[in-house]
């Protein structure tokens, strides 16, 4: 039998630690709970969560201030969940650090999804110096062709920008595995390019165009609706 996943919850509000730790223990994770910053710091370093949903507006702590102390020891993945919706807030979370940010009120499958992927990508980071990136990729009529750097369908060169190219590759090379939005564009443009989905969501619509037979319904790359992209297994 797998595992447990466990979860840590850091919220002041009981109403909604009731609610989340319902949710997730139906979902099959185990669930711990701290009130506050200073448990919760004290809960991060005794028992080794492995997702920290973190709100920020706590009674003690900004969970800020929280997010920056953790970093300096730890990549846990830790998704921050607040009710701060400025942009300049997700900037400053994610730059210091946070894995993902969902905006209250949420949708409970929008947050399910964002826990899973904070648990994969951990998981393919810890992989990632083991993946060669050389070969070949295949998926139906679809080939990756990594040594050439090109894409082809049904054999026929797809003629993808580099940019397009680099993304597919990359969704290519973690096949089966959820991407985030912000890990592909640190991937492959650097860190300050977080949060720009939109040169992600160009490029993908150009690389559908190219690949899919129905961009509208993709056979190869698929997409996890507010969380990233995903590649189809290949073979
Ligand atoms: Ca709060």
């Amino acid at each position: 039998m797998a595992i447990k996943k466990k979860i840590l919850i850091v919220e002041d509000e009981r109403n909604i630690c009731n609610f989340l730790t319902a949710v997730l223990k139906a979902n099959n994770y185990d669930v711990i709970v701290s009130h506050t910053g200073a448990e919760a710091y004290h809960m991060i370093t005794s028992h080794c969560p492995d997702v920290v949903l973190l709100d920020l507006g706590l009674p003690d702590i900004d969970g800020l201030s929280i997010l920056s102390a953790v970093r300096e020891w730890t990549q846990l993945p830790i998704v921050v969940i607040s009710a701060r919706a400025q942009e300049r807030d997700k900037v400053e979370a994610l730059d210091r650090g946070a894995d993902d940010y969902i905006t209250k009120p949420f949708g409970t499958s929008e947050l399910l999804a964002r826990i899973r992927t904070a648990i994969r990508h951990t998981y393919t980071c810890a992989l990632d110096e083991n993946v060669a990136q050389t070969g070949i990729f295949k998926a139906g009529d679809l080939t990756i062709d990594y040594d050439k750097h090109r894409v082809f369908i049904k054999g026929e060169d797809a003629r993808l920008t580099q940019n397009e190219f680099k993304i597919i590759a990359l969704l290519g090379k973690y096949a089966g595995k959820v991407l985030t939005y912000d890990y592909i564009l640190k991937e492959l443009w650097g860190p300050s390019a977080r949060g720009n989905n939109q040169i992600l969501r160009v490029n993908m619509a150009n690389i559908r165009r190219k690949i899919e037979e129905n961009p509208a319904e993709p056979k190869y790359i698929f997409t996890e609706v507010g969380v990233g992209y995903r590649m189809t297994q290949g073979e």
